[in-house]
């Protein structure tokens, strides 16, 4: 079997089969494929696609490249939730814990930011001490003890999709159906659960930017899981303003307490309960409006909260910022954004607040770029607000005036202002799988 072939083959057209795909992905994991032919089969599927065999043989491939975890010395149905990336997307620091409150395992890898979405294990890192790494028997004995264990992705899953999507990254490559669910599910179905809650995120600030596609990538993810009998269930949620309203790894920490404690933004707390409901009730055999219920009930007595600082304590954290949210890291300047003219806010771009907030520092534009923990944006004004002019829209922060006022000029761009009220979004568009 020669590379080229596979590569023309694709490029004009044709159906590959697992021995090809094998022959191609596991190639290149080795290193004996270089990275120039990869990138035009990579391109060649981004224009000719793949069809759903194709798609399940990739995810299959890529998840047989590195470690499967087994999970099944955990007792209960395990349920794994991920997030197609966004803005200001918290909700992992939320749900874990009210879902390992009420009885449902936790056994969570989760990955760091990259471009202008944000990663948990970044916003971990904002709690002094916490680690993201364990060993293995750390896992389990945390899990064992306490119900829940949340740490970085181990480089001995699914290596090649982490070699092929740093591919993807530099050769434009990234924003294709196949390609999409074949690396997050490949990595789900490697990290041994028994179930899956994907939010699929759709808007501005998401791959997808419309509903007709993220129905569709969602589609293809949870056919992907239930043929690989995993239960898998998508909810297509509002990615055209951020969630919630901070946006940078300690200020999201911040509002995940905030949530737990009852105190939390609107859109957040709903979306939070939403997705734990959902992972309650795949463990538990119930309905999600049941979950639903026993996600909010784990807010209102406090249990999630003290969930988290278990969680912080088992894995190395202060738990004193947990109790006074003021001791997370904070910045040395702000800087404000006001309102030019008064009316309605009927538009906040989710991608320009997640690229002004990469630019405070918040964020990476390269894989080994240092994250500032204090660093972000905090909106004081969501869609649908009134402002007056001259009233703050949001505020950033970071180490730098000069580069905060930069990141202003793109942050200040993500504002529309107009004088008639915008059209309520469904903050929850669509559950697939259910
Ligand atoms: N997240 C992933 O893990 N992979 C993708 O391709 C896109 C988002």
């Amino acid at each position: 079997m020669e590379m080229l072939d596979i590569i023309m083959k694709k490029r004009n057209g044709g159906k590959l089969s697992r021995e090809e795909i094998a022959f191609a992905v596991n190639g290149f994991t080795k290193g004996e494929i270089p990275d120039y032919q990869m990138s035009a089969f990579l391109m060649a599927v981004y224009f000719k696609g793949m069809d759903a065999d194709e798609t399940f043989e990739l995810t299959d491939v890529m998840r047989l490249s590195g470690d499967i975890v087994d999970l099944s010395r955990i007792k209960g149905v395990k349920v794994d939730k991920h997030s197609t990336g966004g803005v200001g997307d918290k909700t992992t620091l939320i749900v874990a814990p009210i879902v390992a409150s009420r009885g449902v395992p936790v056994a969570k890898m989760s990955g760091r930011g990259l471009g202008f979405s944000g990663g948990t294990i970044d916003k971990l890192e904002a709690i002094r001490g916490y680690r993201t790494e364990l060993t293995e028997k750390e896992f389990f004995e945390q899990i064992d003890r306490i119900g829940i264990a949340l740490i970085g992705q181990t480089g001995m899953i699914t290596p090649a999709d982490k070699k092929i999507y740093a591919l993807r990254d530099v050769t434009g490559t990234v924003e294709n159906m196949s390609l999409i669910a074949s690396s997050i599910m490949s990595k789900k179905l490697a990290a041994g659960s028994d179930a899956i809650v994907l939010d699929v995120k759709c808007g501005s600030g998401a791959f997808m930017h419309n509903i007709d596609d993220a129905r569709e990538l969602a589609r293809i993810m949870c056919e992907i899981g239930d043929s690989a009998g995993k239960k898998t269930v998508a909810m297509i949620t509002d990615m055209d303003q951020p969630l919630g309203n901070a946006v940078g790894n300690a200020l999201e920490v911040e509002e995940a307490v905030q949530t737990l404690k009852g105190e939390g933004p609107e859109d957040i707390t709903e979306l939070s309960v939403r997705l734990a409901g959902m992972m309650i009730a795949l463990s538990r055999g119930i309905t999600p409006e049941e979950g639903t219920d026993i996600a909010r009930g784990a807010i209102t007595d406090g249990s999630a909260l003290e969930k988290l600082k278990e969680l912080v304590a088992a894995q190395g954290g202060d738990t004193a910022v947990i109790d006074d949210t003021s001791l997370l890291p904070k910045a040395e300047c702000s800087m404000e954004i006001k309102a030019g003219k008064g009316g309605f806010v009927t538009k906040i771009d989710a991608e320009k607040i997640g690229i002004a907030s990469r630019m405070t520092g918040a964020g990476r534009e390269k894989k080994d770029d240092v994250i500032d923990p204090a660093a972000g944006i905090m909106l004081r004004k969501k869609r649908g607000d009134i402002t007056k002019p001259g009233e703050v829209l949001a505020v950033l922060y970071g180490k730098d005036r000069d580069v905060l006022a930069a990141a202003a000029e793109t942050a200040g761009a993500a504002f529309e202002i107009t004088e008639s009220e915008p059209e309520k979004v469904d903050l929850i568009k669509e559950i697939i799988g259910a």
